[in-house]
């Protein structure tokens, strides 16, 4: 049989991945197609398709996942091959036999092989007779809260509750003692019965401080299958990964050896072809334990890519075509060491809350070798609450760890991102960290550094709010007029100039608010930096204006800076009061008080269903329950009041 020709590729998701898939097919001379729901019509990865096809709707259930659509759209534009991306439609046998059915290649592993890996208990069940070691745990069919109770009580606490048909770390619960099994149990088949439409279960021993650490394997259609090394992903928070690097720090050649062997292993067990992650969880002494293998391109396969020089999807493509991989497992390069972090539109501040909106200002760092952005968005363009919040990601290479870590610290500084909360001076903590830079890596790091990572906000110094209003008098829009910037009238220099002699300004910056008196001197705006001037030693301090918002990098973060509006402040104040209000768009799944009761601190007070995890509204401080403004089972909008304390 000839190789089937691919020459347009579909891509059936949407942001950075789409756009990723997309460079890659159209340097190989393919023609690109994009989907987009109505949501989606100008968004990125639309505008840099080849060709468009409008889904319609707005949710993922309405878009993105509705099969019939896309293969309708893969005829209609002329494409013989699907590319899945992660998420979504990735890991679905159905759409993976819809597409084949419809004569179309699916470039992603045979539907045999996502089915026998789509439930994380078959896959256990699978693993373990092809002789790959297991975390201890329960993994039957029985359901009932008795049967867990004993088998927490066989393989002894702490436990980890997991979704079978889990995902992205939802329906995951940590349960220290029995006490807390029923509450946990009930909890997290909720939201897996919401996430995946089915609740079943499985429970595994929770390991202290292990380390994840991913195999990367790549098969063929002639039963030729290779590792192409490792990834430590231990940096997550609840489980979600934030960092992730290659090679593994501190893995010697013969436990990558043996992992290696044994994620092939499980690839080869159900006929594998293309590319697919093998997890395993790595204990402290040096013992490996399978967790799941994912069926698609990873979020985090750049780094891969950067320590092997290989183009994954460019691979998945040409195995698709029936080309067989073009070398042997001692080809396989492995040449410096990679870093890479998730940017994802989340306040760090308030539980890392999805944020939506508008990013009125995004900058990425500039390129240069061993830098490598994956992004989905631009600036301007609406981050909506429909779909996942991650804007890209930010891929640092170096010849060894700490030049990749240094030059990620400095991609993370030179981005500017302002308009929505998103989680970059977390992530710059973190790789800023002693503890990272040591590479003291499992998964407890991030609970573990909370302090340093996520400090309580402190009070802006006097030295910041006498830089922002200097920066803000000086790049007022009025001034910076560009048919009049040779004018002396337009030199940014205002005061010298005794233009409308300005001398106090009332400030406002992330809740805190001043009325600044200007220094006569000591700071010059140039562009877009902000030049200060003290005993004798010039610090430059990026400054962008942006409307009425300036944005001023200092210790290391961008503030967002605006004139003070006493309306607005005194509207965030009231809602600050009493008033507990939803934090985005979702459900409300429970209510767990009653008018007129008495809550302590930190009680739970409603639980909100949003983006498919459970959300915990919590009373601020002790009082009583003086209102309540929802019911479960309603829906309620962003902004809206539900529980009102005194
Ligand atoms: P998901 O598929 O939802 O992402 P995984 O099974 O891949 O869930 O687990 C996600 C993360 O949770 C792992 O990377 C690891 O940090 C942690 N984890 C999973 N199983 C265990 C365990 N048994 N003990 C300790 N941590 C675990």
């Amino acid at each position: 049989m000839s190789a089937p020709r691919i020459t347009t590729v579909l891509v059936a998701n949407r942001g950075e991945i789409a756009c990723r898939v997309m460079r890659t097919a159209k340097a190989m001379g393919l023609t690109t197609v994009a989907v987009h729901s109505a949501t989606d019509r100008q968004a990125r990865h639309s505008r840099e398709a080849d060709i468009c096809v409008d889904l319609g709707g707005s949710k993922a259930a309405d878009s993105y996942l509705q099969i019939d659509k896309l293969i309708a759209a893969a005829q209609a534009s002329g494409a013989q091959a699907i590319h899945p991306g992660y998420g979504f439609l990735s890991e679905n046998a159905g759409f993976a036999r819809a597409i084949e059915a419809a004569g179309l290649i699916f470039l992603g592993p045979p539907a045999s092989a996502i089915d026998a890996m789509g439930s994380k208990s078959a896959a256990k069940a699978l693993m373990e007779t092809a002789g790959v070691p297991l975390v201890p745990g329960y993994h039957g069919a029985e359901q009932d809260l008795e049967t867990f109770r004993l088998a927490c009580e066989r393989i002894g606490y702490p436990v980890l509750l997991k979704a079978t048909a889990g995902g992205g770390g939802k329906g995951m619960k940590v349960v220290e003692h029995v006490g807390e099994l029923a509450q946990a149990l009930a909890s997290a088949q909720r939201e897996a019965l919401s996430s995946f439409g089915d609740s079943r279960m499985l429970v595994e021993k929770y390991l202290l401080k292990p380390r994840h650490v991913e195999i990367q394997v790549f098969a063929d259609q002639h039963g030729h299958c290779l590792y192409l090394n490792e990834r430590d992903c231990s940096i997550q928070r609840r489980h979600q990964k934030v960092v992730e690097e290659a090679p593994a720090p501190g893995l010697s050649p013969a436990q990558r050896q043996a992992m290696g062997e044994s994620a092939v292993r499980a690839a080869q067990a159900i006929g594998y072809v293309g590319a697919g992650t093998v997890e395993f969880l790595l204990d402290a002494r040096g013992e490996f334990f399978f967790m799941e293998m994912n069926t698609r391109l990873q979020v985090e396969h750049p780094v891969t890519e950067a320590i092997t020089g290989l183009d994954l999807v460019a691979w998945q493509i040409r195995v698709a075509q029936g080309e067989a991989l073009p070398m042997t497992q001692a080809q396989v390069p492995l040449h410096g060491h990679a870093i890479e972090v998730r940017l994802y539109a989340e306040d760090p501040g308030h539980d890392f809350l999805p944020a939506a909106g508008r990013l009125a200002l995004y900058r990425e760092s500039a390129p240069g070798p061993g830098r490598r952005v994956d992004s989905g968005v631009a600036q301007g363009d609406v981050i909506s609450p429909f779909y996942d919040p991650m804007l890209g990601k930010l891929i640092a290479w170096g010849e060894n760890r700490e030049q990749a870590r240094l030059r990620l610290l400095a991609m993370l500084d030179e981005f500017a991102i302002g308009g929505l909360k998103t989680n970059i001076g977390f992530l710059r903590r973190i790789i800023a960290h002693p503890a990272f830079a040591e590479a003291q890596l499992d998964t407890g790091f991030i609970p573990r550094h909370q302090a340093q990572l996520l400090p309580a906000p402190g009070e802006l110094s006097d030295e910041f709010w006498e830089a922002a209003a200097q920066a803000f008098i000086q790049s007022q829009p009025a001034l910076q007029r560009d048919d009049e910037r040779d004018s002396p009238w337009a030199a940014t220099t205002g005061l010298r100039l005794g233009l409308a002699a300005q001398t106090s300004l009332h400030l406002s910056c992330e809740e805190q608010d001043r009325a600044v008196n200007l220094a006569p001197d000591g700071a010059e705006l140039h562009g877009e930096y902000l030049h200060r001037t003290q005993q004798g030693v010039r610090r430059q301090h990026r400054a962008i204006r942006q409307g009425d918002s300036l944005y001023l990098h200092w210790g290391g973060e961008l503030h967002c800076i605006k004139a003070y509006d006493p309306i607005a402040a005194a509207d965030a104040s009231h809602s600050q009061q009493g008033g507990l209000t939803a934090p985005m768009n979702g459900s409300i799944v429970r209510v767990l008080v009653e008018v007129g009761q008495q809550v302590e601190a930190g009680a739970q007070l409603v639980v909100l269903e949003a983006m498919k995890m459970e959300h915990s509204i919590r009373a601020p401080e002790a009082g009583v329950v003086k209102a309540l403004f929802c019911a479960e089972g309603e829906m309620v909008s962003e902004g809206s009041a539900l529980v009102e304390l005194e």
